[in-house]
C-alpha cells in the first residue's frame, strides 16, 4: 500500500475582486514507505503549496489525498491533528527552534504537547535519542544561538524524528546553510531514509536533489518529470572529498 496517494489534486487560491491562482493543476503521485524523493522546480511552480497540502497544513481545492490509505478529507479535527503530530515530521529552512531553550528542550517539546501516556523520564529519554541519531549528544544544553546553522538545523531534525514518524516533510532545508554543512545534512537524511523513513524534501537546487532516490520537477502547478534513479549521489562521500576544514572549539581554539 501507498504511504501516500494524491489524485488529480487541485489548489486554487482566491484573491481579492474575484482573481483566482491556479497553483496546483492536477497532481498525481503515490509514494511507497521507505522513498526519498526530492520535489524540485523554479519559484512559483507550487512546491511550498504541495508541501503544505502534504503536511495537513492546507486543503486542497480538488482531488484527493491518502495518507495510510485515509482520505485525509475525511478525517475529524482530533484525527487530523493526531496524523500531523505522530505520521509527519516537519523541518524547515529557518529551523524554527525557540531560543531561549536548550536543544534538549527544544527537541522534548512535540512531546510535551502531546505526552501520549509518555513519563518525564522517557520523554528526555527520547529526545536524547534523537539528539544522538544527529550527531548532537554533547550539544544537549546549547542554546540555538550557541549553535552553528547546520547544528540547529540537526537539533530541528531531531525535534521532528521524536516523535516516531512515518513521513518526514522537508521544505529547503539546507537553504540556509553552505555547502558543506548541506552535504551534512543530506548525510543524515540519506542515513535517515537508510534506516526506512519515507522523506519527502522540495529544494530548487539540482545540486541537493542529487541525494534524493526519486526526484519531481513541478513547473506551472503540475509535474513535468518523476524520475527514480538507483544511485543517487553519496552525501558522506562527497564530503569527505571536501578540503578539510579548521575549527574553532568551544575555548575559541583553532583545531
Ligand atoms: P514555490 O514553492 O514553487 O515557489 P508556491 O507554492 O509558493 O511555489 O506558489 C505557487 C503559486 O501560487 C504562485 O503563483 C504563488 O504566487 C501562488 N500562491 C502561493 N501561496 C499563495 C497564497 N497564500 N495566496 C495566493 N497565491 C498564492
Amino acid at each position: 500500500m501507498s504511504v501516500l496517494k494524491l489524485e488529480d489534486l487541485h489548489k486554487i487560491y482566491t484573491l481579492g475582486r474575484g482573481l483566482q491562482v491556479h497553483a496546483l493543476r492536477g497532481i498525481s503521485l503515490s509514494l511507497q514507505e521507505g522513498e526519498f524523493v526530492a520535489i524540485m522546480g523554479p519559484s512559483g511552480s507550487g512546491k511550498s503549496t504541495l508541501m503544505n497540502v502534504l503536511g495537513c497544513l492546507d486543503r486542497p481545492s480538488r482531488g484527493r489525498y491518502l495518507l495510510d490509505g485515509r482520505d485525509v478529507a475525511q478525517l475529524s479535527r482530533d484525527e487530523l491533528a493526531e496524523v500531523r503530530n505522530h505520521k509527519l515530521g516537519f523541518v524547515f529552512q529557518s529551523f524554527n527552534l525557540l531560543s531561549r531553550t536548550s536543544a534538549l528542550e527544544n527537541i522534548e517539546l512535540p512531546l510535551m504537547y502531546d505526552k501520549g501516556g509518555l513519563s518525564m523520564r522517557e520523554i528526555r529519554e527520547r529526545a536524547m535519542e534523537a539528539l544522538r541519531r544527529v550527531g548532537l549528544e554533547d550539544r544537549a544544553d546549547h542554546h540555538p544561538s550557541q549553535l552553528s546553522g547546520g547544528q540547529q538545523q540537526r537539533v530541528a531534525i531531531a525535534r521532528s524524528l521524536v516523535s516516531r514518524p512515518t513521513v518526514l516533510l522537508a521544505d529547503e532545508p539546507t537553504g540556509n546553510l553552505d555547502t558543506r554543512t548541506g552535504l551534512e545534512i543530506m548525510e543524515i537524511f540519506q542515513e535517515l531514509n537508510d534506516r526506512g523513513m519515507t522523506l519527502i524534501m522540495v529544494t530548487h537546487e539540482p545540486e541537493i536533489g542529487r541525494f534524493a532516490k526519486r526526484r519531481i520537477v513541478m513547473r506551472d502547478g503540475r509535474t513535468v518529470t518523476d524520475e527514480s534513479t538507483a544511485d543517487r549521489a553519496n552525501a558522506r562521500e562527497e564530503k569527505n572529498k571536501l578540503p578539510v576544514l579548521v575549527e574553532e572549539d568551544e575555548e575559541g581554539v583553532l583545531t
